[in-house]
């Protein structure tokens, strides 16, 4: 094996993440990062400085699929200790066939990764979150590191080696794109998110939320039901298990019952209150303030609160 931990995915802040923790597994295994992109060099991806261009499969979108097969061609020869890709979508799917194309181990969506030098370490939640699993694989290994778990690496200037993993057929055919919502929010990086659940009676009245989120310099997010189930708001506002993993300075969840399914994605948040009509409402239990009242008397007076103070 080589002495090199591979970064790939799609997304660059995303590898930026996943070099951080590769740095660890470099670390414990006495190798390096080699930060790899395919079909075209990404004139800003962060990271470690060794970098790797793919090419072969058509540019520029690369699906998850020709992903895999590219990376599974080089890392034969290559032999890479490790692959490890972010916990994305086109990441999670990249990733599980990679590692059966290379017949080797895969840890999903760990954090906390180190390494003994045989192999490496990983946390994963599991249950919801409820518990923390230390997950091992063997070197040569491939990962899927949780998205949000890290923090971004350094830009570092970069020589890229090339490698033609020669023409991959892509089996996937786009049959046409549509733009994202406007008014999308990026969660992940929000300060105070103010979280919207079924306690909000019909959408209109999400515009209440969105003007305290605004006031105290936040984003909305919400529970599943509301942008899966009734789609009043996009999937990215949504939190939680299938949703977003969040850790902003302070989450307010208003209307929300506290399900795990939720409670997993934002139960890093430094502060968490919550406003439920409910005293016995399970929020309650991972909330540090609540205020057991309605949401329609409780949010129009946090308003004028905010605005007295001005
Ligand atoms: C496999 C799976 C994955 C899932 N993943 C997720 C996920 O990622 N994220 C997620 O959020 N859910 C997820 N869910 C759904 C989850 O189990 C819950 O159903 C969901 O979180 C409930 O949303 P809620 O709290 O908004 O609604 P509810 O559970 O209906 O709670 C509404 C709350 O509002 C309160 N309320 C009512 N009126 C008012 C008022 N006027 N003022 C104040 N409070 C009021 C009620 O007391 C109640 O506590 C998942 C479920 C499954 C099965």
């Amino acid at each position: 094996m080589s002495g090199e931990v591979w970064v790939y995915s799609e997304s660059e802040a995303v590898a930026s993440e996943v070099a951080t923790a590769a740095d660890d597994v470099a670390k414990g295994a006495s190798a390096h990062v080699r930060m790899v992109d395919i079909s075209s060099l990404r004139p800003t991806t962060r990271g470690s400085g060794a970098r790797l261009l793919l090419k072969g499969p058509p540019s520029p979108e690369v699906s998850p699929a020709v992903a895999a097969e590219a990376l599974a061609r080089a890392a034969r020869e290559l032999a890479p200790l490790a692959i490890l890709l972010g916990a994305t979508r086109d990441g999670r799917e990249a990733a599980s066939r990679l590692a059966a194309k290379l017949g080797v181990g895969c840890m999903a969506e760990v954090a906390g990764l180190a390494s003994d030098g045989q192999g490496m370490t990983g946390e994963r939640d599991v249950f919801a979150g409820k518990v923390v699993a230390k997950v091992r694989c063997r070197f040569p290994a491939v990962a899927t590191v949780k998205v949000g778990a890290y923090p971004r690496a350094v830009a570092q200037p970069a020589d890229a080696q090339e490698k033609d993993v020669g023409p991959i057929p892509d089996q996937t055919k786009t049959l046409g794109r549509e733009k994202k919502q406007a008014g999308s929010v990026d969660l992940r990086s929000a300060k105070v998110i103010v979280s919207a659940g079924r306690g909000v009676k019909k959408k209109e009245d999400l515009a209440i939320l969105a003007e305290l989120a605004t006031a105290m310099r936040g984003a909305l997010g919400c529970s599943r039901p509301l942008s899966s189930d009734l789609g009043w708001l996009p999937e990215e506002h949504h939190i939680g298990l299938t949703g977003v993993t969040v850790k902003p300075d302070l989450y307010l969840a208003v209307g929300i019952s506290g399900q795990l399914q939720h409670v997993a994605g934002m139960k890093d948040s430094k502060i968490v209150a919550s406003i439920n009509t409910d005293k016995d409402a399970p929020i309650f239990q991972a909330s540090d303030y609540g205020i057991v009242g309605d949401l329609y008397q409780v949010v129009p007076a946090l308003r004028r609160a905010l605005a007295a103070r001005r």
